[in-house]
């Protein structure tokens, strides 16, 4: 036990924890066994706290392990941990050694892929195959394109007049508390993680508390990586956790990732310190179907769009709206497709694709949503129901027939729900997809060049997918309109987000 304190500016970092490796021995439903870490990773070491979470299979709904849990003596410690390192070891290096860090970081990750999938499956129930290939795959790269820019954050110099000269220096915020949602957990960590590292920032991650497993594993990875201790921090915890992070007057950047309701709580609490923040928020994002379209290629985007990872994507197609000429054959065409792919399977086979859902509450929230469009007279078309004993699954489901006020069309649902009405006009298309609060993307689909394009540019939204749908590249910028949220992730634009711009001004004569 270390029972010391330091000062660090005019906060107090106590000492007072115990200091001991904390790891489960656990065996995957693929049989695979490894060394699962369970404490909060701090200044490099995998420490204990006084509480636990347990977390669980979805596809059994048993538990797989517990975890430790912060409290807000624990987030201090954390923090203070990261201004430690950035006002000591981390400000020391320069933008070429964080690349280098970074790199590293994106090899191990890339080392551990298959592990670091099976992880994220078991602790969120997505089709292995998909964690492996998509998410982890997206953490090798984005880690990897931002050690490239690590060394390329440029200021700019301006002469305003002969003898006067101006620059400016694009520096860090600070400390970043980050905080994730549980569906896509390693992925948006690291999309977050990677930019605030490379523009010279320490974080804070709190991983959510449904699936805090991949987060944790991360730590062991940047232990190997070389970043010094304190750099990253990676806690667990629920949403007293979460609060107090956001909470804490040590912080100088709040990136969250969730629901709109967590976001303004987290909008009211950052408030108090004027910390800035960052929203990237839930969806209900259109997906528009010409006369015109290729409707094979149309419905295969559409369903890919809201059934993969079980609906549960903030940018999901959960709204289409097809032209009345062809929306039969969409509708029979759509079916059809979800039928064929609804088969229940375990996460871990090997072409699954129909996974559980996150947890039982997500599984009845998704079952509420169905009863309401049923009351409110939506047609049903396939799926509806609960699959029984089968840990959290639920039946992918299309609703016909269905009007924008009705529940199911304006509130996210985050599960295999889809929702389909026909319209007659391009104005009344585009108008019925911007009717909603959200903002995060629309789906166009259509062969014609010019009514693609105006239609990007009249729809309401942070991005815009024309004959595809939920199209993300680590190179271009992510995020909301409206209250889809605002700052993007990823890209050049991420950079922005976690830098501030010094001018400094030079007279170079001897009068004023
Ligand atoms: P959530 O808002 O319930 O929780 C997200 C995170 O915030 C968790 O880590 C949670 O512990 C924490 N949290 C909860 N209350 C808090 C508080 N008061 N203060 C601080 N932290 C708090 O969301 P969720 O259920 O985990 O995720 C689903 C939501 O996330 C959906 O709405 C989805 O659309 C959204 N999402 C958005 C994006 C995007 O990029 N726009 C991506 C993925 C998910």
């Amino acid at each position: 036990m270390i029972k010391t304190s330091k000062r660090i500016g005019s906060l107090v970092l106590r000492l007072n924890r115990t200091y001991s490796s904390t790891c489960s021995d656990l065996t995957l439903p693929n049989g695979m066994s490894y060394k699962q870490p369970t404490g909060l990773f701090i200044n490099n070491k995998f420490i204990v706290s006084g509480h636990t979470l347990i977390t669980y299979y979805p596809a059994t709904g048993k538990p797989i392990t517990s975890v430790y849990s912060a409290d807000s003596d624990d987030v201090n410690t954390a923090v203070l941990a990261a201004r430690s390192a950035f006002e000591t070891t981390w400000c020391a290096l320069s933008g070429t050694e964080r690349g280098i860090l970074l790199g590293n970081l994106s090899r191990l990750i890339q080392k551990h892929q298959n592990l670091l999938g099976c992880i994220e499956s078991w602790d969120t129930g997505k089709p292995v195959k998909a964690a492996i290939q998509e998410d982890i795959e997206e953490c090798v790269n984005v880690s990897r394109y931002y050690a490239g820019w690590a060394d390329k954050l440029h200021g700019e110099t301006i002469q305003p007049f002969q003898n006067k000269l101006a620059y400016t220096l694009r520096e860090p915020l600070g400390v970043c508390g980050l905080i994730v949602p549980w569906n896509y957990p390693l992925m948006l960590a690291i999309w977050k993680l990677a930019p605030a590292l490379a523009t010279g920032n320490t974080v804070v991650i709190k991983s959510s508390e449904l699936s805090p497993l991949s987060a944790l594993y991360l730590g062991n990875l940047i232990t190997e990586a070389g970043f010094p201790p304190g750099t990253v921090n990676i806690i667990s915890g629920d949403q007293a956790t979460g609060a107090a992070l956001v909470r804490h007057s040590g912080l100088n950047k709040i990136s969250f990732t969730g629901s709109i309701a967590t976001g303004k709580k987290i909008m009211k609490l950052a408030a108090n310190n004027l910390t800035p923040v960052t929203l990237e928020l839930g969806g209900k994002s259109a997906a528009l179907v010409f006369a015109d379209a290729n409707l094979e290629q149309a419905v295969k985007w559409c369903h890919l769009g809201i059934m993969s990872n079980m609906g549960q994507i903030c940018t999901a197609t959960s709204r289409i709206l097809v032209h009345e000429s062809v929306a039969d054959k969409f509708i029979s065409l759509m079916r059809d497709t979800v039928v064929k792919l609804s088969k229940i399977m375990s996460p871990f086979a090997n072409d699954a694709f129909h996974g559980p859902q996150i947890s039982a509450s997500q599984l009845a929230k998704v079952a509420q949503f169905v009863d309401s469009g049923i009351e409110e007279g939506a047609r049903l078309v396939c799926g509806g129901k609960v699959v029984e004993g089968h840990g959290h699954y639920y039946e992918p489901t299309i609703f016909s027939g269905v009007k924008d006020n009705m529940k199911i069309s304006s509130e996210e649902i985050f599960g295999p729900v889809v929702t389909i009405d026909s319209f007659a006009s391009t104005d009344e298309a585009v108008t019925r997809a911007n009717n909603s609060v959200y903002g995060l993307g629309s789906a166009v689909f259509t062969n014609s060049i010019s009514l693609a394009h105006d239609a990007a540019r009249k729809l309401q939204a942070g991005m815009v997918w024309i004959n595809s749908s939920n199209d993300s590249d680590f190179r271009v910028p992510f995020g909301g309109y409206k209250q889809s949220g605002f700052g993007r992730e990823l890209g050049e634009h991420a950079l922005s987000s976690y830098t501030q711009t010094k001018a400094v001004h030079l007279n170079m004569g001897t009068t004023l």
